[in-house]
């Protein structure tokens, strides 16, 4: 994703920062000026962002200026939001406490840099030690650099927009929309890639199936909203049990996988019967009758030869409906 500066607009990448330091070195050239820099706002400083590579250059890149009352010609392009032209800032007090001049640099031509949302950037600016007139050619060149720079900008913004709007598809797609949790897809691509980690390192990985006992009954006697509702509360009370790194989906109706990293499988029959226990605690009024759960859960251990969690989930699965045909509100890891 992208990175952020402090002002929230997204960060400039040191690929365009070199292309913002050529194209400073060639109108410091074209200008006859020792310094061109581009400065940027942040927060209440302003600091050398990019500077022409010349030895005449006194800036030096990330020296910054306390904003307000700084006496910067630079402020005043950013309070203004404004070109500044000063040909000789010995003749004007204004000027006086100037840090530039300090510098000795008494001439100054600057524009200011906006994001797309009218934000002040910083500026784009060339400074000089003696008195110097730009002819229309070269203040033109300066109002083009001040453009591209601000479609660079404005490209770093839709770039950044375009990001975040697929990482929200991405989340839609990988979501279950009802319960927020990961999808059957989703559920599948995360634990394979927890299980391949799991062989490269020979740590144990346990699975859960659970499925919801006699849901049917519920959706037939409450209707299907209630039906919903619970399923949402079974997610709710699981994700509350479960460890932060377990992973946990809804592979569809009212059954659902969590796979379990660096887990035994003795370790694994805990966490299913806290799971079992807690699903039976959960009841609620509707209607003025109460709703119960129960849980039936499958738990495999993965073993060397599953490459894939596919596999894994149907031996889950068998050993789910073990516990189903043994009686429900079961946890089981074995078959028979
Ligand atoms: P068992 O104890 O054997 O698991 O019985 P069961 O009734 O839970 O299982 P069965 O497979 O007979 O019924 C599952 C029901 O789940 C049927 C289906 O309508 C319902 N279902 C599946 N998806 C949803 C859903 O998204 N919302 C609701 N409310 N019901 C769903
Ligand atoms: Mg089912
Ligand atoms: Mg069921």
């Amino acid at each position: 994703m992208t990175e952020f500066d402090s002002t929230s607009h997204p960060k400039v990448s040191d690929d365009l920062l070199n292309q913002w330091q050529t194209m400073l070195d060639l109108l410091a050239e074209f200008m006859t000026v020792p310094v061109a820099l581009i400065m940027r706002l942040d927060k209440d400083r302003i600091t050398v962002c990019v500077k022409n590579n010349a030895v005449s250059n006194p800036y030096h890149v990330g020296e910054a200026e306390t904003l307000l009352g700084s006496g910067l010609y630079c402020e005043e392009v950013v309070r203004s939001n404004a070109p500044l032209f000063v040909d000789n800032a010995l003749n004007d007090p204004v000027w006086q406490d100037n840090p530039d001049i300090e510098k000795n640099m008494i001439n100054y031509l600057g524009l200011p840099l906006r994001w797309p949302n009218g934000d002040i950037f910083g500026t784009l600016c060339v400074l000089d030690s003696k008195t110097h007139y730009y002819d229309d050619k070269q203040q033109g060149l300066m109002q083009q650099m001040q453009l591209m720079v601000e479609n660079h900008l404005e490209l770093l913004e839709k770039n950044h927009s375009l990001q975040q709007l697929s990482h929200h598809l991405q989340c839609l797609a990988d979501t279950d929309e009802l319960t927020g949790i990961w999808n059957r897809r989703a559920f599948i691509v995360e634990s394979n890639k927890e299980l391949q980690r799991a062989q490269r390192n020979k740590k144990p990985v346990c699975l859960l199936m659970m499925d919801i006992d006699d849901f049917k009954e519920i959706n037939d006697a409450f209707g299907h909203e209630v039906g919903d509702e619970v399923l949402k509360l079974f997610t709710h009370c699981l994700t509350a049990t479960k460890r932060a790194y377990d992973i946990f989906g809804r592979i569809g109706g009212e059954e659902f996988a969590m796979l379990l990293p660096e887990t035994r499988r003795s370790e694994a029959m805990e966490l299913a019967e806290r799971i079992r226990h807690k699903v039976s605690e959960i009841f609620f009024h509707k209607h003025h009758r109460e709703i119960r759960l129960t849980v039936c859960i499958g738990v495999y251990e993965l073993a060397s030869n599953d490459t894939t969690i596919l596999a894994a989930l149907s031996k889950a699965d068998e050993r789910l409906y073990a516990a189903k045909r043994a009686g429900k509100n079961m946890v089981m890891d074995c078959i028979s």
